[in-house]
């Protein structure tokens, strides 16, 4: 299975009129993707590069979404921005595709967001984080994504690892629910 459409369906019990985010706009297909999944809800977007917020501008009214708040800033900050529990919240790590590599998502920021994130999600809200190991980097991000995540109660928190165990390299998938 395409590693975004199992990502996706780990989304398929937000109710439509939650709110919702999408902590890594980049060109805006989650974001887009959200957007559809909660049509009486709202979808917060974050990214760092002004080209983001403007590529997903333009797929959103394209596709005639008026549902999502586009913010410049980092996820790290999310907090500052949503002031209402979330039902889903989704993290694509990594660089914008078709963009400058050098402009990525960094372990620490991403770990402080996860964290923040977890907060805002309401009983039943899930968070599914999209790792790219294929870089130091990336490597880095996971194994510190899991440390923290793997701390969490089991008794409030279901936390899992979806990974090609025939392809180490390969992106893999953290989700947490909060019970
Ligand atoms: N790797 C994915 C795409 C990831 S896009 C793929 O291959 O499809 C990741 C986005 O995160 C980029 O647009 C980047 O600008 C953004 N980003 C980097 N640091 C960020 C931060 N601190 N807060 C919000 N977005 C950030």
């Amino acid at each position: 299975m395409v590693l975004l459409d199992l990502a996706k369906s780990f989304l398929a019990n937000v109710p439509p009129d939650a709110a919702v985010a999408d902590f890594t706009m980049g060109n805006g297909h989650d974001t887009a993707f959200l957007c559809g999944l909660v049509p009486q809800g709202r979808v917060y977007a974050f990214d760092i590069q002004p080209q983001a917020l403007e590529n997903t501008r333009l797929l959103l009214a394209e596709k005639g979404y008026a549902n999502a708040t586009l913010i410049l800033d980092g996820h790290e900050h999310a907090k500052q921005h949503i002031h209402e529990p979330i039902a889903a919240g989704m993290f694509n790590l990594g660089y914008r595709p078709g963009s400058d590599h050098s402009v990525h998502t960094h372990p620490e920021t991403t770990v402080k967001a996860v964290v923040d994130a977890v907060e805002l999600l309401q009983k039943g809200g899930v968070l599914v984080i999209c790792i790219y190991p294929g870089d130091e980097e990336g490597v880095r991000e996971g194994e510190a994504l899991e440390a923290v995540l793997s701390r969490y109660s089991r008794k409030r928190f279901s936390v899992m690892c979806h990974r090609m165990i025939n392809a180490p390299k390969a992106p893999y998938i953290l989700t947490a629910e909060k019970y």
